[in-house]
């Protein structure tokens, strides 16, 4: 009964403590007037967002644009060139973490979807989905993980200038759908 309760004291000390921290973070976007946002179209994912955030696991996360998505039974963001089946063996797959959840819809239709706490941003999936896809996985700027630095150490690293910064009320940069999905 104790250990229950000291946990429960230490889980809301806890929470108590994250809310400044991201309303922080949310009034500092505001107050600078712009975010850091990747530029979809310019990333050419060197696997530098990786490893250059000052944070770890890095801000920066794989994100899906549904509506872009061909619903494949093979996604080529999925599983890598040499797989041997298109089942959900961890040999299959092109991503390192198992970030990426793969859920059967209807026949030969799949839904991807990305678990963020998993994803560490390597951009091998956005590379496969680029390649051989339809370019519906890419990075962005997680905000509600990103500390908005003033000097972003990935944008001074990024070796295709895709790091912009972007007003606070929009905060993403969505591709443009395929032309043979728009209605
Ligand atoms: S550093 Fe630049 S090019 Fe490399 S993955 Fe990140 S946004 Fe893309
Ligand atoms: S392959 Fe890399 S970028 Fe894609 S979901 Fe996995 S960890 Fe994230
Ligand atoms: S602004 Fe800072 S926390 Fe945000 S992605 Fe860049 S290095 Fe990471």
């Amino acid at each position: 009964m104790m250990l229950r309760r000291q946990f429960l004291q230490k889980l809301g000390a806890l929470l108590l403590a994250l809310i400044p921290l991201s309303l922080w973070r949310r009034q500092r976007g505001k107050s600078v007037g712009s975010l850091w946002q990747i530029d979809p179209d310019k990333c050419v994912q060197c696997g530098r967002c990786a490893k250059e955030c000052v944070l770890s696991p890095s801000a920066v996360k794989c994100v899906h644009q549904y509506a872009s998505c061909g619903y494949c039974e093979f996604c080529s963001g999925y599983y890598h060139g040499n797989y041997l089946k298109l089942d959900t063996a961890a040999e299959n797959l092109r991503c390192p973490v198992a970030a990426i959840k793969r859920t059967f819809v209807e026949d030969p239709y799949f839904e991807y979807r990305i678990d963020e706490e998993l994803c560490v941003a390597c951009g091998k999936c956005v590379k496969g989905c680029a390649d051989f896809g339809n370019g519906s996985l890419f990075l962005q700027v997680r905000h509600d993980r990103c500390l908005n630095c003033n000097q972003c150490s990935i944008a001074a690293h990024c070796p295709a200038d895709a790091f912009v910064r972007v007003p606070h009320d929009k905060p993403y940069i969505f591709k443009k759908p395929p032309l043979e999905l728009k209605k």
